[in-house]
């Protein structure tokens, strides 16, 4: 027999930096929230990571910035380097390589201190559905076996990649939208202890590489002069070996992974694609990694998080003002993402799937010949737009011409144009939930069209 554990204006599932930060953000509000997460103190934020995040999303979110032991690593920049190895791109940027268990629980704790009801150790099982909307959730007490009911206006899921209740909606709800294989990447990393100094460790390191993480990279993020999180990310679903595989056969073999210790070795799902046609619906909103909301080219997805966080705060606010947690009543967290990081998002994934269909010989070309410079790339993937790339392509043309590699031009043509038809079609996301339908039917011939004109069939 379940109990009745109490009636909520907010009952948060999953405090992961999607769920902690909008903890966080509605904490001095009037509103009674609930947070809930299946994980002890321990495990807070503990899905495996890079643990690199860019400072602007603390900025954008007003959410505290990383201090003392919870910054790994002060961040200056990011090489990409090419597949030869030969050739880096630095991309200069301010972040940190974070202690994510220590800046979560802060979150948390500071949650709590403005009023915010927390259990931790405790897990959702399904949604309450009654009378065509959610209304609660069914949870179960780790420590105690005992089943638990928490009533709700909204119910948040931030869950991540398991979806607990998105996953369980009704199937005609649009909120319940599957994530295909191909649109996430399998990743996998260790945070080891080096037997040498690692030179200029504000700089994160990202390798391109086809062969050894086909459809995603790997990377080396400094923690401090002789730690480091080392891994990579492997497209899903074209069959391709399992990242920890080929860590172990490949990564581990190299010379600047010479491990003295391996303090954590973990994998997981991230989601690359563009946002979730919708992260709210009656009485219900989902947010991080459970609303797409990761960016598809780098595959960071903390500060996205946390700015759908943010979002969905005002979205909640309003609705409460309202007294209406219908979708309507809570559309804003959608028109308040989609038309900002989520049309950037979207352009990306139209960038990231290009990405993936280039070879290592493509992408030592692009980096050797600056067709992609240091500047474009950073304002690609702050804007989602590919102008600085469109103005080279004139430049480019010849070059492509006379050294042998004309396909690649039409080919960026067609990328930027979709870019920037992705990007607006999001930034004309619908009003409200009516246009929806129409909105998700067209975005979806958009990518058929795209993928058709690079001649892609996944
Ligand atoms: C190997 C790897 C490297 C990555 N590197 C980076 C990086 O460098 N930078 C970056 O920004 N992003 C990176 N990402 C992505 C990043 O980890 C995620 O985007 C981010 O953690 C998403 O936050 P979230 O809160 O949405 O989900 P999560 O972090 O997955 O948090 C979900 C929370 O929900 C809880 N939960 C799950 N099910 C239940 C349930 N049934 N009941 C109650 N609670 C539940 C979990 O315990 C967890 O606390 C990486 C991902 C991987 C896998």
């Amino acid at each position: 027999m379940a109990e009745q554990a109490g009636s909520y204006d907010v009952v948060i599932v999953g405090l992961g930096p999607a769920g902690s930060s909008l903890a966080r953000l509605l904490s001095g509000s009037s509103l009674r929230v609930l947070g809930i997460d299946m994980v002890d103190w321990d495990g807070v934020w503990g899905k495996p990571c890079g643990d690199a995040i860019g400072k602007h999303h603390f900025e954008e979110t007003g959410l505290p910035e990383p201090r003392g032991e919870e910054v790994k690593q002060r961040v200056e920049g990011i090489d990409i380097i090419s597949p030869s190895e030969k050739h880096v791109l630095t991309v200069r940027g301010e972040g940190y390589v974070i202690d994510r268990n220590k800046l979560g629980t802060r979150y948390i704790r500071e949650a709590e201190q403005g009023g915010v009801e927390v259990k931790l150790n405790t897990q959702a099982i399904a949604p309450i559905i009654e009378n065509g909307k959610v209304a609660g959730v069914r949870a179960v007490d780790r420590k105690t076996g005992k089943h638990l009911i928490f009533r709700a206006n909204v119910v948040v899921d931030a869950t991540g990649n398991s979806g607990v209740l998105r996953r369980k909606l009704p199937r005609d709800w649009p909120a319940n939208e599957p994530l295909k294989p191909v649109d996430a990447n399998i990743a996998y990393r260790e945070i080891v202890e080096l037997d040498y100094e690692i030179e200029r460790p504000e700089y994160l390191r990202i390798y391109l590489n086809q062969k050894i993480a086909p459809g995603g990279y790997w990377w080396f993020f400094p923690e401090g002069i002789t730690r480091a999180n080392i891994g990579l990310g492997v497209q899903g679903g074209r069959g391709y070996p399992r990242p920890n595989v080929i860590y172990r056969e490949v990564l581990a073999r190299r010379p600047e992974v010479r491990v003295t210790r391996v303090l954590n070795a973990s994998g997981s799902l991230v989601p690359t694609r563009r946002p979730a046609n919708t992260l709210a619906w009656h009485g219900f909103i989902g947010i991080g990694d459970n609303g797409y909301t990761v960016n598809p080219v780098h595959g960071g997805g903390m500060g996205y998080a946390m700015y759908a966080a943010f979002m969905a705060r005002k979205a909640i606010l309003e609705a409460h003002e309202a007294g209406d947690f219908s979708a309507k009543g809570l559309w804003s967290v959608n028109t308040g993402y989609m038309r900002t990081l989520g049309a950037k998002q979207a352009a990306l994934d139209v960038f990231r799937i290009f990405l993936q269909n280039l070879s290592d010989d493509d992408i030592e070309y692009g980096i050797k010949h600056g067709i992609m410079k240091a500047e474009d790339a950073y304002e690609t993937s702050v804007t989602g737009e590919l102008h600085a790339n469109l103005s080279l392509l004139d430049k480019v043309a010849t070059v492509l011409k006379t050294l042998g590699r004309p396909s690649l031009l039409p080919k960026l043509a067609i990328v930027a144009r979709y870019m920037k038809r992705v990007r607006e079609h999001y930034l004309s996301y619908p009003d409200s939930p009516e246009g929806l339908q129409k909105w998700v039917s067209e975005v979806e011939g958009i990518y058929r069209e795209y993928k058709g004109s690079l001649g892609i069939n996944w």
